[in-house]
């Protein structure tokens, strides 16, 4: 066993810490993974790292709940927070470094003057109603790539916006990361794993799953040949209002790479949507001509 199992995994609060483990871990030639996360990890997460353990050789994931992401009257405060439990996951899944800062570390001044811009593509799907989100997500992804320098870094498809937009910085921006998207993990009823999952009480978990099986029932007619994109919409609506305590927030057949709604669905559409049951916020898409296991599902090359 190399010096590096034994000290695995090492949790850093600090940018001195940061740099000076960094620095440390920094082999000739070693790749380095990033897994940016909000913690209270669950097997979404921890599958991030597995796909990141196998494209790098030093694996670095963060803990930080990023207030500029939050909107007025969201989560913010009351936003799981279990560093100790998401440190002891993180090691038994291979992770290096544990970074977990806290605000005033991120945001020494106050939160920041200059932000990243989203561009027309922050404004569609989850955008539309949560303004100001994705300015926050790709800022602080940003700030962590320049803080982290990571050669690669993995995010999952169940977040597909987010992903589509830190691929479209990486791109536009010439960040120089390589951005892997790995698939949606979900319950074994078809519910998409999240932290704010466990807002929900038992009876509202009943109903949650609602949001998957309209997805599911509006892929089928897809297979089935129903190409129509208002028509597949009103599958999934069908479908969610059989369970009364879900009220969706939108439902909608886009382009993988523009995000633009399509009249007419083909294999690469992703059929995403958003709803709430408790006032709790969910979110889930389906790539309408890949099953779940399908490499396409990854998404869109
Ligand atoms: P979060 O902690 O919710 O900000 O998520 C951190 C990363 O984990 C993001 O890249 C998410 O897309 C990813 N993630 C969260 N839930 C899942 C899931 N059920 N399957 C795959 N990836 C996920």
């Amino acid at each position: 066993m190399s010096a590096r199992v034994l000290r695995r995994p090492l949790l850093v609060r600090t940018r001195e810490e940061l740099e000076r483990e960094l620095e440390s871990l920094r082999g000739d030639g070693e790749r380095r993974a990033l897994v940016p996360t909000m913690g209270s990890l669950h097997p979404g997460h921890l599958s991030l790292m597995d796909r990141a353990r196998e494209l790098a050789d030093v694996l670095v994931a963060s803990v930080f709940v990023n207030p500029l992401q939050f909107g007025p009257g969201e989560d913010l405060e009351r936003y799981p927070r279990e560093l100790d439990r998401d440190f002891r996951l993180a090691g038994e899944r291979g992770v290096d470094l544990l970074f977990a800062p806290d605000v005033e570390v991120m945001y020494p001044d106050g939160h920041p003057r200059v932000r990243m811009d989203p561009g027309p593509l922050g404004d569609r799907l989850c955008g539309r109603f949560r303004p100001g989100h994705f300015q926050g997500v790709l800022s602080v992804v940003v700030k962590l790539f320049g803080m982290i320098r990571p050669d690669v870094a993995v995010f999952g498809r169940k977040d597909f916006q987010q992903a589509v937009l830190i691929r479209r910085a990486v791109l536009d921006l010439e960040l120089g990361v390589e951005i892997e998207v790995a698939p949606l993990v979900r319950e074994p009823d078809g519910l998409a794993m999240s932290s704010r999952n466990r807002y929900l009480t038992d009876e509202g978990r009943r109903q949650a799953v609602g949001l998957y099986r309209g997805l599911a029932a509006a892929r089928d007619a897809y297979r089935d040949g129903d190409v129509s994109g208002s028509v597949l919409v009103e599958r999934v609506r069908a479908v969610a209002s059989e369970h009364s305590g879900l009220q969706l927030q939108y439902v909608q057949v886009v382009d993988p790479v523009t995000l633009e709604a399509r009249n007419e669905a083909g294999s690469d559409s992703v059929l995403a949507a958003a709803g709430f049951v408790d006032d709790v916020r969910l979110i889930d898409n389906l790539v309408l001509g890949a099953g779940e296991d399908d490499p396409r599902c990854a998404l869109l090359e």
